[in-house]
């Protein structure tokens, strides 16, 4: 498929729209398990994302995807900004504007060690990582339905996170106490992959 300037920007402003829209319920997870600043950290940077999506829509989708990788370090900070940053940084380096699905699970799935290596973490730790894993397994198979599937199985995994006790990042601080809630970063993540979904099935 071709992801043309139009769906670009459109891809850009939705993800980015959508997570300041939820700045309230970022920043709620957060306060509960960490320091209360993951909304107002990624309303910055993708403040900073729309306030240049022309610019970064009209250059190649890699250098677009960098351009936001780079606009998420800068401007988000806190643990989460340089794990984006690494994710959509890599993303940029291997995505062409022609790509096929398999393409883009196989540039996700580098992404992923990469931002595993960043942030020394793996699955089943409560962060970003337990959504981008099962995301990741969806966009592997295909099949009908696809986008419909990455919204639930990102929500889901979400969710997943609230029985996990966190071992990386600030909540892990909290220890047993972690339990029970679900983690900021991945429900931010999930949020994401929604607002993706919503462009590929044209309701974005
Ligand atoms: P901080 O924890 O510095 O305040 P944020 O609140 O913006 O940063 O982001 C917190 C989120 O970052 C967590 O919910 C988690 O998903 C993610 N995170 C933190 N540390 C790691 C890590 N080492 N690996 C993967 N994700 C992490
Ligand atoms: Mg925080």
């Amino acid at each position: 498929m071709l992801i043309d300037q139009q769906t670009r920007k459109r891809l850009l402003e939705t993800v980015a729209k959508r997570v300041i829209a939820n700045e309230e319920e970022l920043t709620d997870l957060d306060r509960a398990i960490g320091d209360g600043d993951h909304g107002a950290n990624m309303r910055r940077g993708f403040e900073a994302v729309l306030a240049g999506v022309d610019e970064l829509s009209a250059k190649s989708l890699g250098e677009s995807l960098k351009g936001v990788g780079t606009a998420l370090v800068m401007k988000v900070g806190g643990a989460s900004g340089p794990l984006y940053g690494t994710l959509f940084l890599s993303l940029g380096k291997s995505l062409a504007d022609d790509v096929s699905r398999e393409q883009i699970a196989q540039a996700f799935a580098v992404a992923i060690e990469a931002v595993k290596a960043r942030g020394k973490s793996d699955v089943g730790q409560k962060t970003m990582l337990d959504v981008f894993y099962p995301v990741l397994g969806v966009l592997r198979e295909g099949g009908d339905d696809l986008a419909a599937r990455l919204k639930a199985t990102a929500r889901l995994a979400a969710e997943k996170t609230i029985p996990m006790k966190a071992i990386r990042g600030r909540a892990s601080f909290l220890g047993e106490r972690s339990i029970g809630h679900m983690d900021p970063g991945a429900r931010s993540s999930a949020l994401m992959v929604d607002a993706v979904a919503d462009v590929m099935e044209g309701i974005a």
